[in-house]
Formats: structure tokens, sequence, C-alpha cells
């Protein structure tokens, strides 16, 4: 069977069970073959790691791999941007291990995001087996009595910017034959580092080069990514650094067929304000994936959480029981926190046959070496175009067709890409957004790094400019730092570092206690502690389900029991927003205005829904609890009270028009920026004290912001025009999830009018864009 018709196969027998008349399919295509293009191994290479290469079944590297190679050899900082399965790691292993294997006494340093992908990867650099090299990891699992030796003898050092930041850096002294002999910095798949965490990294990577030219080093950066928009803008900003890039996959790729696939409309169910709701993006995973493992097709099923992953392979197994006995074995859930056998074995039975068909989160996103597929099932849009294809890219083995379909979930993005193909299809990655000036990453990350070295005043234009100086003259205030003659100095003995959550969580974490066994199940950020972890919330687990008994901000504590009731809490909160500084502003002569600038958002929780999984509210439950405020940045927009009558708005439907248009561009924001729906907030108010006008704020969500709103504010054409299409082309009556309802409303989604927030938006569009065009 050729290639195109594989994958056109498999969509046929999945689509066989969905009643006539009924087809959730919004668009089809097929994606033709790659043929893969080979290099030579370069000159330069060393005889044995080629060797060991081939050996491993390497032949010779693709053109991708050995661009990227040679330029890291010359001594050029470089990033790799392609696709899943297509070796990057070879483009970084080839140079490094040939200048470890040339020069006994270089060293070599390597980051990864999470530690599974550090373990990987040092598996298989050991496996090379290059003479001297001597490759380990030092994170926080790596034992006391190790990590001297570690310090001393390993030439390729494996962590993670954690530990780097908290482990290495603070003890730079006892790194020193390290740092002297440090050729290569390998930064691998850096389009994760994004927001408040990519801010952190971004100044950590210039703590880590400052440090290394103490010693007289200045390593090389390799940089590895997914496909993203502007890789080498993106590694620029990470590192500090001007990176090549190279992001023409020569790697082969079979032909694969894209499914764009929209559960329908549930007749007998109403969501919330009675709203119609659709299947459950999970449960038609698990169909199709029992579908296509009857087919024999080895599918991973992509699920946005752990509990969705274990039920949509449970469900899959159930389906498969009333058709073959033998086969509900062969489907499994994988999730993260499996030992690393667990996970090898899994994948092992996946890449033979013995699995067929896998449920799990993203967690398997991260450079497991799984590819080849028959076939992918995204359920619900992994929150970025990159990790969408990175997803897919799991599917299409050589020579052979394959199928990738991407459910939509019940909300505004999902239902927008599914209805518009070439979003998903043609449009470019996005560029990874982060913030190296960011106030409330820069300060703590400069006292680190006085700590370390005392910063001088070419350091502050490395990190961060004008803006780090300001900050350093308010730590002195603080008696934090001391000016000298020669720079600025850290006057503690005691070192900030473990004081700075890299993560980007703000503050001293609320420790989730459960309180009969004093067991830690895990932490929750301050700021949403009211949120998430109020008295009476649910709080779930790695699948199990915990009530929350007490909240104590104070002591940073949320005791909870084990419970499983049948309803599910949703808070309410009445949420205030100030401007504080307005940084840019536009007076569109139509009578709208666009601002980006600094906001204080005040929220408080002040009760909860209880709900049944059918949507039916049992009861609300007020709560007395404080006022939280956060200083972010926003972008807003306000409109006059003339456009909102031109464009048929009156008054009492102007609040309902300008809280559905708020909903909707905070789910479609992540078009544009590497965001989450979660990662962002909004505020829309008919009259707002600052502006005095309509107002709608869309607000990052991290203290000092992390670039989205200024992400936004820099697409809005695009983004709101994209904000007004999900709305309108939504088959709803009166708004729904899939376009303006919020699963985060702290106002219970009322009230909401979907057609009034088209009439405004499309107005708003038509001035701000005739001004442009
Ligand atoms: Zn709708
Ligand atoms: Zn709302």
């Amino acid at each position: 069977m050729g290639g195109t018709e594989r994958g056109r196969e498999l969509l046929r027998r999945v689509l066989a069970g969905v009643p006539a008349g009924e087809s959730p399919l919004t668009h089809v295509t097929d994606q033709p073959e790659r043929r893969g293009r080979h290099a030579d191994w370069p000159a330069w290479a060393d005889p044995g790691l080629v060797s060991a290469l081939r050996e491993a079944g390497v032949e010779r590297p693709w053109t991708h791999q050995a661009r990227a190679a040679e330029l890291a050899w010359s001594g050029k900082h470089v990033v790799l941007a392609t696709g899943t399965a297509s070796g990057k790691s070879l483009g970084y292993q080839l140079p490094v291990l040939s200048r470890l294997a040339e020069d006994q006494r270089a060293t070599a340093l390597y980051l990864a995001p999470t530690k599974a992908l550090g373990a990987d990867q040092l598996r298989s650099v050991s496996a090379l087996g290059v003479d001297g090299v001597r490759p380990a990891s030092f994170d926080g699992d790596t034992p006391m009595v190790e990590r001297d030796w570690v310090r001393a003898h390993s030439r390729w050092i494996f962590t993670n910017p954690d530990m780097l930041h908290r482990g290495v850096l603070p003890n730079h002294a006892r790194w020193q034959s390290f740092f002297r002999r440090l050729a290569y910095v390998v930064v691998d798949e850096c389009h994760s580092y994004r927001g408040v965490f990519g801010s952190h990294v971004a100044l950590l990577m210039r703590r880590l080069r400052r440090v290394a030219a103490k010693y007289g080093a200045s390593p090389v950066f390799v940089l590895a990514s997914a496909t993203v928009a502007d890789p080498a803008g993106s590694a620029h900003r990470l590192c500090g650094v001007e990176c090549e890039a190279i992001d023409e996959d020569a790697s082969p790729r079979g032909e694969r067929t894209v499914a764009l696939w929209e559960p329908p409309l549930l007749e007998e169910l109403a969501g919330e304000n009675g709203a119609p709701i659709r299947r459950a993006a999970g449960s038609e995973a698990a169909r199709i994936l029992a579908d296509l493992v009857i087919e024999k097709a080895r599918t991973l099923a992509f699920v946005r959480s752990r509990r969705g992953a274990e039920l949509t392979a449970l469900a899959a197994r159930r389906l498969l029981a009333e058709v073959d006995d033998d086969l509900v074995g062969r489907v499994a859930a994988y999730r993260a926190g499996f030992l690393p056998e667990e996970r090898r074995a899994l994948e092992r039975s996946l890449a033979d046959g013995r699995l067929l068909g896998v449920a799990t989160t993203n967690a398997l996103e991260l450079g497991v070496d799984i590819a080849g597929l028959d076939a992918v099932v995204v359920a619900g849009y992994p929150g970025t175009l990159a990790s969408f294809w990175q997803q897919a890219g799991r599917a299409g083995r050589t020579g052979d067709g394959s199928l990738v379909v991407f459910v939509a979930r019940d909300d505004p993005l999902d239902t927008y890409l599914v209805h518009h193909p070439a979003a998903v299809l043609d449009k470019p990655v996005e560029a990874t957004v982060l913030d190296p000036v960011n106030p409330y990453v820069l300060a703590p990350q400069l006292a680190c790094a006085a700590a370390e070295l005392p910063l001088t005043p070419d350091c502050l234009a490395t990190l961060g400019g004008p803006i780090a100086r300001e900050i350093v003259d308010d730590l002195v205030q603080d008696g934090l730092l001391r000016k000298r003659p020669t720079g600025w100095f850290w006057t503690s003995r005691e070192r900030p570092h473990a004081g700075v959550d890299i993560r980007g969580s703000g503050g001293e974490q609320i420790a989730v206690v459960e309180g009969d066994s004093g067991r830690m199940l895990g932490t929750v950020d301050p700021g949403s502690a009211t949120w998430q972890v109020h008295p009476g919330a649910l709080y779930l687990h790695q699948g199990t389900s915990y009530v929350v008994d007490v909240l104590d901000l104070e002591d940073g504590l949320a005791l909870v029991h084990a419970e499983d009731p049948e309803w599910t809490t949703q808070p309410r909160n009445v949420v205030d927003i100030s401007v504080v500084r307005t940084a840019q502003q536009e007076n569109f002569a139509g009578g709208v205005q666009v601002c980006l600038g600094e906001v204080d958002v005040t929220s408080q929780v002040v009760g909860y829904l209880r709900k049944l999984p059918s949507g039916r509210v049992i009861d609300q439950v007020p709560l007395d609890l404080p006022e939280q405020t956060l200083r972010t940045r926003a972008v807003w927009y306000t409109v006059s009270q003339d456009l909102l009558e031109a464009a048929g708005t009156e008054a009492p439907r102007v609040p309902g028009a300008l809280h559905a248009a708020e909903h909707a561009a905070i789910g479609l924001l992540p078009l544009f920026a590497t965001c989450d729906r979660w990662d962002i907030g909004g505020v829309s108010t008919a009259l707002h004290a600052d502006t005095g006008e309509a107002t709608v704020f869309v607000h990052d969500g991290h203290p000092g912001g992390a670039g989205f709103a200024d992400r936004g504010h820099a697409a809005l054409i695009p983004w709101l025009t994209a904000t007004r299409e999900a709305i309108a082309s939504c088959e709803c009556l009166m708004g729904c999830p899939s376009c303006v309802q919020s699963p985060k409303c702290g106002n219970g989604n009322e009230p909401l009018d979907k057609e009034g927030a088209v009439a405004v938006l499309t107005a708003i569009l038509n001035v701000i864009d005739t001004k442009t065009a």
C-alpha cells in the first residue's frame, strides 16, 4: 500500500463507526514524503567516535546535523531547530566528543529542562564510549559521595538549569578546573525555556558565561530546539550570544495524513448557563485509539493531563474488550514519574509492536526515543505549534504513510484551529517568548550574580542594561549590595540562591499536606493558592482526589484529606485592575485607544460552586479570604460610548459583550505567544476608573510579566481578528465553552453576550485596521 493510502485507510477505519451525517472531520490534508539528504563525516571527526556511531546504526550524518556540527566545531554558536526524530543529538555529540577526544583536558556542559531527558542523553553519550570523557550527571539525585568525583573527573557533565543555579555557579571556585577548560555548553530542548522560567534561564546563561570568562573560558553554545519561528533570535535572547540557525530538516519522513476533528455537540447534556457542550476530547481520543489498535496501527494518544491519559487508556481498553480480549493488554498509559527502566520497557514494547496503543501526557514530548509510529492522536491543542508538531512528528515511518488526528477540546482556541486549518498547517511555529529584563526576575538574578562575582558596569550591560543599573541601586539601598571602586559586592555571608525559584512560581510555595499522614503531596504558587486550594477545594494529585480542609497562608500550608466526592469545585472571585504606568498608548480617530503598561490586579476569592459532572450546580459556598495583589504587565483597549452605540451595543449589553470578547481573547492569545491560557488573565468593564471608558484588559499572570501581554500588543490586529473569527464561527447560539465561556471565569461566565462581542470586535478592528492600512 502506498504512503498516503495507508494514512487515508486508517482514517476511513476510524470514521467507519461514526453515524452518517455526523462527521467530526473539519479538514484533511496529505503531507508529502520528504527524502533524506546525507552528508559525509567531517574530516575532523574523531575516528573512534565515527566508528561507534556507525556501529550504532548511523551510516552517515544528515546534512543538517553535519552543518550544525561544522559550525560548532569552527567555534560558532549554533542553534539546530529541526523536527522530532531528526537526530539533533548527533549535531552536538559530533563536535563536542571530537573536541573532548582531541583535547584530553577540555570539558563540556549539557543542560536539559527535565531530568528524564538529561538521563537519556547521558545514556546515549556513554554508549558511544569515547575514551577519557567520563560523562556523568550532576543533579539533585547525584549522591553526595559521588559529587566530588564528578567535579574532579568528569569532562562532560549533564545537569539542568536548577542545579546549575543552586549547586554549580554559587560554588564556582570548586569548579575552577572544569570552567577553565569549558569548550562547549549544550542547551537541549531550548524552546521549553519560555515565560518566567525562560527569563530566569536567560539570566542564568549570562551568569554562566560570566563565571566561565572569569576562568578564561568562552564556551561555544550549541542549542537544540523544536522547529520554531526565528530560532536564531530566540537563541540569542536565551543565551545572549549571536547564534547561527540551522533549520532545514534533511531527515526523511514518510507521507502523513493530518485530520482535524471536532467532537459533536451532545444533545442530552447542557453545561454552565444551559450552554451546549461537546463530547470530551479524551473520550473521543479513546475511541479513535481503540479503532486504530484494532487495525494493528501503533498509536500514541497525547492527552493534556495525567489523569486524562489514564482515563483514555482505560476507556480504550474497555472498548477493545468488546472486540477482542487479546487486544486489551496491548494498550497502556504512560505517565511522568515512571522509573527510567519502566519507561524504557514501555518504549521497547511500543517499538517492537507488543504494545499497540499508548495514552500519554506530554511527558513523552521531550526527547524520548519514540518515532516512526503509524498514528498519533493529539487530544487538545498542546499550547504551542512547536509542541503540536513535536507530538505529530512521532508518526511517520519512511516508505509508509501515517495518520495524525488532532481532536479539538471544547475551548475557543481548539475550535478556532479546527475551523482554520491554515493556522495549524501553514503557519510558522511561534517564536519563544521570554523577557530577560523583567524586574521581578532581574533583581534576584542580579543578587545571585553579585554573590558569585562582584558586578561591574560591563556585567550590568550584559545582565539587563539600564534597568539592571536601577535595580542594583535599589539593592544597594536595601543593604544587600555594597558599592566599591571595583564594582558592586554582595554583603551577606549567606548566598541568595536557595531563595530564588527559577521555575518562576513567585515566592514561598504553599505546601499541600495530607493531614492524617503528614505526607507532602505538592506545592502551589502563593499567588494562586486562594484560587486552587481554598477550603473546600478539590485538589487532584496523581489521579487521586483530595479535599482541602484548611488553608493557612501565614504558614504556607494547605491541609487536605483523601476524598472522591461526586462534585467538582469552581472558585468565584472578584477582580479589580488599576493602571500603574502606561508605557505605550495609541489613540485611534474612531474612538479606540490601545495601551500597554503596568497594572495592579487585585483579586479576592469570595466563594466557590460545587458542581456535578453534568454541569449542574449543587450550591455556592461563601469564603472569607484575603485580597491578593499582582503587579504585572497588561495590554488593554478602550472603546468610546459612540463607537459602542454605532456597533449596535446598547448600554445594558456592553458588560456582556466586553466580557465575552475578553474571554475569547484570552483563549486565542496562545496562538501568538507561547503561553497557556492559565498564564494570563483578564478584566473587562463597561466603565473603568483609570481610562474613563469601556475597557478590556488582558494581563500576564506572573509578577512583572513574562512577555505575553507585550506579545499580544505587538500582534494586536491578527490576535483580535482571530478572536472575532473564533466567536463568529462557533455554531452555538448564545455562547459556549468553544467560544466565549472560560473554565477559569471567577464570575460564573456571566454576563456573556456572544453577538455583542462580535459586533464590538468588528467595530474595533474597522477602526484600528484602517489606520494601519
Ligand atoms: Zn460557542
Ligand atoms: Zn469571566
